[in-house]
């Protein structure tokens, strides 16, 4: 596809810019008056106008069952697909063979929320969620344990579905 280029000469005389200016602020004054596409976060959060995304990928959220047990059968894919490798699990059993968790671990603050954790996940236990303000004022404090992930309330994301790229 051929390139149209289109050269800008300088002016040889002198010019005024006047007009430019008054142009612009023009322009300024025309966007005064207009409904603002900000918000004015913290105070403001989620509205009708500004919803984040249910594709959102943030702070995880490990499920649990009826018994308010985690999901996680400690099968070890999570923290073999994390490119960021910030999952720590040491695996457990109990008597009749069912494994579990002993030591669950995300980093959050390591972490790169590509959701490859949750698409990988065969019991749909561990879930990048639609949440964002997770900030600590220590390092220490980004390791979520697997009782903070479990107690984690906010929504899951729905990550990126192939059916429907444009997510309409
Ligand atoms: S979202 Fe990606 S980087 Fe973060 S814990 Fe899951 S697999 Fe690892
Ligand atoms: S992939 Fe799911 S079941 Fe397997 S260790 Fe990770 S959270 Fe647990």
């Amino acid at each position: 596809m051929a390139i149209g280029v289109k050269v800008m000469k300088r002016p040889e005389r002198q010019v005024s810019y006047v007009r430019a200016t008054l142009k612009g602020m023009a322009l300024t004054f025309k966007h005064m008056f207009k409904k603002p596409v900000t918000m004015e976060y913290p105070e403001e959060k989620s509205t009708a106008d500004y919803t984040i995304t249910p594709r959102w990928r943030g702070t995880h959220r490990m499920a649990t069952d009826e018994q308010g047990r985690s999901k996680c059968v400690a099968c070890g894919l999570c923290p073999q697909i994390c490119p960021a490798n910030c999952i720590k699990l040491v695996p457990g059993e109990d008597e009749e063979g069912n494994r579990y968790p002993l030591i669950y671990e995300i980093d959050e603050f390591r972490c790169v929320f590509c959701g490859y954790c949750q698409e990988v996940c065969p019991e749909e236990a561990i879930h990048v969620g639609v949440h964002y303000e997770n900030s600590e004022y220590s390092r220490d404090r980004f390791v979520y344990d697997l009782e903070r992930l479990m107690s984690q309330t906010h929504p899951v994301s729905t990550l990126w579905d192939p059916a429907d790229p444009r997510g309409e």
